[in-house]
């Protein structure tokens, strides 16, 4: 029997049904008790002192990225090894784009690329940094927080793959991903193939009381009905739209799911982590490369990437047999509309060469071990049938790992 198979996916309970069932039941459809509540939750989960739920991640990084007063020309520096939106919030407010290649044994930016990039520009050229803590590896947000102090930035983390992860600081402290310690601001997606499915939804934490205020108002129009914040108050249905706002609001529905998913999260993180070791263990005699995170980081899973030599082959292997691998991601300055902006192929070379490699294997909690086991028998067999016709290609796999 073919499996079927996918990279990711969501688990709905019928718990969750039933939180969706009671908002279709009760006053609120938006707007009402699930949004704060959400917030609250979530706040609480990742250690941040506050929370705003918009309508997706992309909305989530725009706000941010706006709300921190991004002067449009200046510059803000990410990654290429990550979705498009990570980049696209800062052309959303006009800033330009600074691409920066990845350190190959993290996958995440190197940080020691961006000093240099600092080091020689004027001060004033750029605004800010949105590292990402790519397949749930956490960004050490403490070394951005020095280097953002020393040169005026403001930092953003995506986390959209990281809920749950932690790294712990120079101060022996555990630092839980966006608990607003380091960064500004740190923005979650609930998209279904991440860790918490609202369909569609996002979060931004902040310990940031000010920004938290601008991020509300944005979110809503720009408009205003807290007496405190208006210029006049002319009866009970007077508000004022105080600036260019957007509707980025996140409504009951999918917040409730959001409640009830965000209650299995411990969970859905260690079926994650104990998937990855089984993984880590299997697959270690063969020629993939794998990345190795120190004790200090608790990876949150969010993709388990292998880098193999013969990547299109396994790929289209595991495709024959029903398991829908994927590769995570196209360099987002090599997409058409990063080149119309100067961008060339050549430009980050680690970030190029990882792309070549890199396959993303099935990754989710409700993956059962009886597939696991089928989906690296199937590793295997593409390694040995490899193998066995051409030993000089094995070489050539072992030299990547
Ligand atoms: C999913 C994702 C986003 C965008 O989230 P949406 O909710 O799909 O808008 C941004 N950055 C990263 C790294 C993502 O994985």
């Amino acid at each position: 029997m073919k499996l079927n198979i996918p990279y990711g996916r969501q688990e709905i309970t019928q718990k969750d049904i039933e939180a969706v069932v009671k908002t279709l039941q009760s006053d609120w459809l938006t707007q009402g008790p699930a949004v704060a509540e959400f917030e609250q939750k979530f706040a609480d989960y990742v250690g941040a002192q506050y929370a705003v739920a918009v309508s997706n991640g992309t909305t989530a990084l725009h706000l941010a990225v706006k709300a921190l007063n991004t002067k449009p020309k200046s510059k803000v520096i990410t990654t290429p090894i990550t979705f498009a939106a990570s980049a696209n919030c800062i052309r959303y407010c006009d800033a330009e784009v600074i691409f920066s290649d990845i350190d190959p044994d993290t996958l995440l930016l190197d940080i020691l690329n961006i000093k240099q990039l600092l080091q020689t520009a004027p001060k004033g050229t750029y605004s800010g940094i949105i590292p990402v803590s790519f397949a749930g590896y956490p960004v050490d947000m403490e070394a951005y927080r020095d280097l953002a102090n020393e040169h005026d930035l403001w930092l953003i983390e995506d986390a959209c793959h990281a809920p749950g992860a932690s790294f712990i600081d120079t101060k022996g402290k555990l630092q839980k991903t966006g608990n607003g310690n380091y960064a500004d601001a740190t923005i979650f997606s609930f998209h279904p193939v991440k860790h918490i499915a609202c369909g569609e939804g996002g979060m931004i934490t902040t310990n940031n009381f000010e920004l938290y205020q601008k991020l509300r108002l944005l979110r809503t129009h720009g408009i205003t009905k807290d007496p405190l914040q208006m210029k006049e108050n002319h009866g009970p249905w007077y508000y004022e739209m105080k600036e260019l706002g957007y509707n980025y609001r996140l409504g009951d529905i999918a917040c409730s799911l959001g409640i009830s998913q965000l209650e299995r999260a411990e969970e859905g993180l260690d079926r994650r982590r104990e998937i990855a070791r089984i993984y880590n263990e299997t697959l270690s005699d063969l020629p993939i490369r794998m990345i190795h995170p120190p004790k200090s980081i608790d990876h949150a899973f969010h993709l388990y990437i292998i880098q193999v030599e013969e990547r299109l082959a396994l790929y289209n292997y595991l495709q024959s047999k029903g398991i829908y691998v994927q590769v995570h991601y196209i360099p987002v300055h090599t997409m058409p509309y990063y080149q119309k902006l100067g961008w060339r192929k050549g430009d980050m070379p680690h970030a190029e060469k990882y792309y070549q490699h890199g396959l993303s294997l099935p990754m989710y909690p409700s993956l059962k071990n009886q597939e696991l086991a089928q989906i690296i028998n199937h590793i295997k067999e593409f390694f040995n049938e490899n193998t066995s016709n051409n030993t000089s290609k094995r070489r050539k796999q072992k030299s990547i790992s």
